[in-house]
This record gives structure tokens, sequence and C-alpha cells, in this order.
């Protein structure tokens, strides 16, 4: 997880003004400047990182992902890998970057945005702040991706010391681990190649629900044929506008998803102990399963997923959920905010690579219809006044 922040010392810098800001440089920010570029709008993509594709690149080092290289590509251009075959997480940052260059996208790296406001006099224009720095625009993207705050239960804090605890999101490989038992927390896509990985030198359990296991092998030739169906599901069927798609929807954002490459059998292959209950609690300072089982383990691996943080938007854009309140991506009590790129936003591929240019070009359409209907805010450099002026 990036630790980086603005630079907070010192006086607010004069604000910068543009027509729409991006907030995040991944694949759907990206796809958003796509889309935008080619309506002739005018915007600048802001993200917290050095490098366009870190945050593929900061994920476990083994990982690879489940769809195939025919479906990771950005509007505009392929992912150069035979279609049939399978991106390393390596591959898919360093693939987002050569897209930023070759589409000439504005990234502007290192820049943490940490408040976004509505300001005052011009009704449809937004402040963002980043440390010092400070932004202006008559539109906003938010486009910070799926995985903001890990998830992890609150009783991580009663395990002994001498247990080393990870979230997925900080596991990068084996080494990271202590001699001895190590206990994966989360049986969904990460959870699973995380302990088929740590069993070839620990005893390793899994614990957890399985949310479903994917009845075919994504890597053999029956799936060159079953993946495309399973696709077009994704993007028609399993959407917001289906009662099928409805239910699932919850489902998503709160839980993982089934098993695509590693499963169960192969699992017990590997010699991963896995078990269908929950890590529940701690007793004695090792984590106990809700059938009663205490643990012991050196190591605690929380596969247990994300939970959103729009706590920086100081608008009422933000369900009970924890999710924005949004139609497509456009938030209708914000006239000019946008959302790409959440779980299930408005399909189920919203959130994959290649289903994110989709509700991108919806965005990018919206905004340059937004703008054509006369939605001209001042062109200032500094707004009159905030309604939630942030701290100087
Ligand atoms: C382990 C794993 C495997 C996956 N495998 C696949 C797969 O095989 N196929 C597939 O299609 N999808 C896969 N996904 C799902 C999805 O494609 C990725 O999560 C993808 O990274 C989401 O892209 P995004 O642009 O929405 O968000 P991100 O990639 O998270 O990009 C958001 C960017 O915004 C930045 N940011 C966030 N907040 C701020 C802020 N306040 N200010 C400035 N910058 C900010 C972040 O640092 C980041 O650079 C996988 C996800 C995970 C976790």
């Amino acid at each position: 997880m990036v630790k980086h922040r603005g630079d907070g010392t010192g006086p607010d810098l004069p604000a910068e003004y543009f027509d729409t800001v991006i907030v995040g440089g991944g694949q759907a920010g990206l796809s958003v400047g796509y889309h935008l570029a080619r309506l002739g709008r005018p915007f600048i993509i802001l993200d917290e990182h050095q490098r366009t594709g870190d945050c593929w690149r900061e994920r476990y080092d083994s990982l690879r992902l489940y769809s195939p290289a025919r479906y990771d590509g950005l509007p505009g251009m392929p992912f150069p890998a035979p279609p049939s075959t399978f991106p390393s997480g390596h591959q898919m940052a360093d693939y987002l970057e050569s897209y930023a260059t070759r589409m000439e996208l504005p990234v502007a790296s290192r820049v943490r945005v940490d408040g976004l406001w509505p300001t005052e006099g011009s009704r449809h224009s937004y402040l963002l702040t980043a440390g010092r720095r400070r932004f202006t625009a008559a539109q906003v993207v938010v486009a910070t991706g799926g995985e903001q705050v890990p998830s992890v239960p609150s009783f991580a804090g009663q395990l002994d010391p001498g247990i080393r605890q990870l979230h997925s999101a900080d596991y990068r490989n084996p080494s990271q681990l202590l001699p001895g038992g190590v206990l994966v927390v989360g049986a969904s896509h990460s959870g699973a190649d995380i302990a088929l990985e740590v069993a070839r030198e620990h005893r390793t359990w899994l614990s957890g629900p399985v949310r479903g296991q994917i009845p075919f092998d994504i890597e053999g030739r029956p799936a060159r044929c079953i993946v495309p169906l399973l696709w077009f599901a994704a993007n028609h069927i399993l959407t917001v506008k289906t009662p099928l798609g409805r239910k699932m929807r919850p489902h998503i954002r709160g839980h993982g998803g089934p098993l695509l490459r590693v499963k169960l059998p192969h699992l017990a292959a590997a010699g991963v102990e896995y078990v269908n209950a929950r890590t529940a609690g701690a007793r004695d300072g090792r984590p106990v399963l809700d059938d009663g089982r205490a643990l012991d383990v050196t190591n605690v691996i929380w596969s247990t997923g994300f939970r959103p943080d729009f706590s920086w938007i100081h608008l009422p854009v933000i369900g009970d959920d924890g999710w924005p309140l949004q139609d497509r991506g456009v938030a209708a009590s914000a006239p000019g905010l946008y959302f790409t790129g959440l779980l299930f936003q408005h399909a189920f591929s919203s959130m994959l690579v290649g289903g994110v240019g989709r509700d991108a070009r919806y965005v990018a359409r919206h905004i340059a219809a937004h703008r054509q209907a006369g939605h001209t805010p001042p062109r200032q450099a500094e707004p009159a006044a905030m309604t939630n002026p942030p701290a100087a």
C-alpha cells in the first residue's frame, strides 16, 4: 500500500484549474482519460503512485491474471500477448504504463488527493486538495479503485505479538513469513493463490467459506469456448438492470468471488488444509476457528478483502452501505461528479480490465454533454468561498 502523501507542510499553493480532474490513474482513470481525449475534452489524471501501474506492481509477486489477455486490453490498445494467455501482475503494470504513454495521457504522479469539496458561487465546480496543492475543476471523476482499506477483523489485535500478520495487500512472497505454520483467512481468489504458494514451505491452513468454484480449468481448451459466454454474461446479464445482477451485486461487494484458477482439489494436492470454518476469534493469543479449534501458527495472512473509503469526499453522495450513490457512474445529486471502476458499478465487468472501458466511455460522453449544456464555471484560480473549507 502506498505510504506517500502530499507535502502537507507550509501554506497552501494557488489552485490549479482543470476542466476535468480524474482522481486515480489505474485502468479506470486511464480509460476515462482515453475517452475524454477522443472527445476533445481537457483533463488531468492525479495519482498517488510514482509510476503508472504501480498498484499492480505492489500485488503479490506470483500474481497471474485470471482473465485471459483477450480481455485484458483497455480501449484502443489490445494487451500485447497471445489472446488465450494469462499475463502476470507485472506485465499488466507495464501495459498500463505503456498505455498512458502511447495515448499521451496527462498523469500527474505522486499526488494523493485528500479532500474533495464543493465550491460556493459556482454551483458546478469542485475543489480538490492534495497536501498543499489545490485543484479546481468543473468535473471530477473518482477512479480510486475497488480495493481501498484492507479489512481485518477486530480480534486480530488479540493474537500473540509473535505471530506475523499480513493483509493480502501487503503480502508479496513467502520470504516475508516466519518459520512455522500459516493460516490464510479468506478462501477467495487471492487467498487460494497465496495458500497454494506458501504451502510449498509451510504447513498451511485456509479458512473460510468458498463462494463457488468455476467448474472448468480456466487455462484449458474448453475454457476458450466457455469464457466468451461468461464474458457476455458479465457485460450484459449480470448488470444492475437485471434481477440477477441486482441480487449478485451486494455479494460481490461484500464477499469475495468464486475460486477461478486455484480450486479446492489443487489446494488439497498441495497439502493445504482447507477448513470450511471461519476464523472467529483469538484464544491464548492463537487464532480460533468457529468450530472451536485453536491453530498453532506463526503467520496469519488476512485475505479478507477491502472496504470502501470515500470519507475524503465532502459531498452527500455516499450511501449507507459506504458505496457512492451513482447511476452508470453519474452522481445525480452532485452535477459534474462521476465515478468509474467501482465494484459492480454497472455490471459485473465494471471492475475488470476488459470491462471498465464501457463505463468510462459512458462517463466521458456524459461529461462532454454536461459541458455542452452550458455548465461553464468561471475559470478563476481560487474559488470565492467553499462551503466546508479545509484547514489551511
Ligand atoms: C489480486 C487481484 C487480482 C485481480 N485480477 C484481475 C484479473 O485477472 N482480471 C481483471 O480484469 N481484474 C482483476 N482484478 C480486479 C481489477 O482489475 C483490479 O483491482 C484493478 O486494479 C482495478 O483498477 P482501478 O483502476 O479501478 O483501480 P486501481 O488499479 O486500484 O487504481 C486506482 C488508482 O488510484 C490511486 N488512488 C487511490 N486513491 C487516490 C487518491 N486519493 N489520490 C490519488 N490517487 C489515488 C491508486 O493508488 C491507484 O493507482 C484483480 C484485483 C486483485 C486485487
